[in-house]
């Protein structure tokens, strides 16, 4: 990593605690290695950024329902999706003070050798499961083991016959879902990139079994989230595909593209588009002995549908977003995320703290604002300081309420990425926003 690039993500990780974005998990304990809390200001970009996706995804879309299935499952599921034989990452173990590493990722090991005056030898890799176990049951000694869901792709491939009974869908269509996995990841590490507790959000799209369908609806599927990610702020030369190699591939893919992010390390991964083919049904038809064939209602056709998965990260996304939309400028940190995206859509302020005909006028259109939008309130210091206070946390409009407003019912409106102010009636601010929104 670059020593900018360093900077830049130590300033990231330290702007998140600051100003209550993303707190390291269980912090007064000494914390749980790969496990983060999202804060006042983290859990409303969290809650936007899902709520974009669900609506592109599901809202907006006629082929496409949305489900959100439970994050424990009978065990045999993940005997029958494979994970419980296949879930693996390669492990190493350092031979002098065994800390263990992934011997796939070679940064990882030379980083630690440096950390040692002497050679270090590692031990043969070996595989090590992902999957995090747990047990259930109240009877001590008669509990049964589960797991934690790795990935939630199967919460929707076990639901496919409830799912076609209690709908009307038809082949092709998706089913989307929002939810955490976990993973006993050997390494955590790069903050929320990858963590042992996370969140996916998923679309299996299932279509007819045919080569040409396979190859159009993965095309599409492509290039669907990559334009999705360009709206949403990130800038076309930080993103690219990657196609996988036929020995890197998951148990479950038989073509998989990931799109990558320019992180401060390097390109890596922030999410992947994998041709299962009729890999999950046909497992859980097996495993669980339910005929999961889908029937055409046209030409009465039986077939298992071939399933194309675009399965991305919730909270990897937002770490790049947060890299992407940081910039020093004018003096100042500014966080330039979309404004869909940031916590606050406005910030009101009175012109000044002590005069209470200016703090109830702010006071009005801060209440009334916040039916619509989420609107922070400052009355704290210069002016001056409260607009790079909120330029810091990407709030993208602020309200400044002053004598002018007292006369002709209009406030100063102030740009977080030009810092233009404009005036602007009360009774418009609403359709303001409204419109910039859009
Ligand atoms: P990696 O190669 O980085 O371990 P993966 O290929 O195992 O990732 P998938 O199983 O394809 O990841 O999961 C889909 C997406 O879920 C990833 O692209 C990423 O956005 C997110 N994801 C996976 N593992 C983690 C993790 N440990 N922490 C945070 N996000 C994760």
């Amino acid at each position: 990593m670059s020593q900018e690039s360093q900077n830049k993500m130590e300033k990231i990780v330290a702007l998140a605690k600051r100003r209550g974005f993303i707190f390291p998990g269980s912090e007064i304990y000494g914390g749980l290695a790969g496990t983060w809390d999202y804060g006042p200001l983290g859990a409303l970009l969290k809650k936007n950024f899902k709520d974009w996706w669900w609506r592109d995804m599901v809202q907006v879309r006629r082929d496409i329902v949305g489900i959100d299935a439970a994050i424990m499952m009978n065990p045999k599921a993940w005997e029958a999706s494979g994970h419980v034989a296949a879930f693996t990452d390669p492990l190493v173990e350092c031979k002098l003070c065994h800390a263990r590493f992934r011997a796939d990722k070679p940064e990882d090991t030379r980083a630690h050798e440096k950390t040692h005056k002497e050679k270090v030898f590692w031990t043969e890799p070996q595989k090590f499961n992902l999957l995090v176990r747990a047990y259930l049951g109240v009877i001590e000694g008669k509990e049964s083991e589960i797991y934690l869901r790795g990935e939630i792709t199967n919460g929707a491939q076990v639901n496919f016959k409830n799912i076609i009974d209690s709908t009307r869908v038809r082949v092709p269509f998706g089913v989307a879902q929002i939810g955490k996995a976990f993973r006993n990841e050997i390494t955590p590490g790069n903050f929320i990139f990858r963590s042992r507790e996370f969140e996916q959000m998923e679309v299996q799209f299932y279509i007819k079994p045919d080569e040409k369908e396979g190859e159009k609806w993965f095309q599409y599927w492509k290039q669907n989230r990559m334009d999705w990610f360009l709206s949403i702020g990130f800038h076309k030369e930080h993103l690219r595909f990657r196609d996988h190699a036929s020995d890197e591939r998951a148990h479950y893919a038989s073509v998989a593209c990931d799109i990558e992010f320019l992180a401060p390390w390097g390109w890596d991964e922030m999410m992947g588009i994998h041709h299962r083919g009729d890999w999950d049904l046909r497992r859980h038809q097996e495993y669980a002995k339910v005929d999961l064939h889908y029937t055409d209602p046209d030409t009465g056709e039986k077939y298992l549908p071939w399933d194309i998965e675009t399965s991305s990260g919730v909270d990897r996304p937002l770490l790049f977003l947060l890299l992407e939309s940081y910039a020093e400028e004018a003096g100042r940190a500014v966080l330039k995320l979309h404004p869909r995206l940031a916590p606050y859509t406005a910030a009101v302020f009175p012109l000044v703290a002590n005069k209470p005909q200016l703090a109830d006028a702010a006071g009005k259109i801060y209440d009334d604002l916040r039916k619509r939008f989420m609107v922070a309130w400052d009355e704290r210091g210069n002016i001056g300081k409260r607009y790079f206070s909120q330029d810091e946390i990407g709030t993208p409009w602020c309200v400044t309420v002053d004598y002018q407003t007292l006369e002709d019912e209009t406030v100063t409106v102030r740009d977080r990425d030009t810092m233009k102010q404009e005036r602007v009636a009360i009774a418009d601010l609403q359709t303001y926003f409204e419109e910039k929104l859009q």
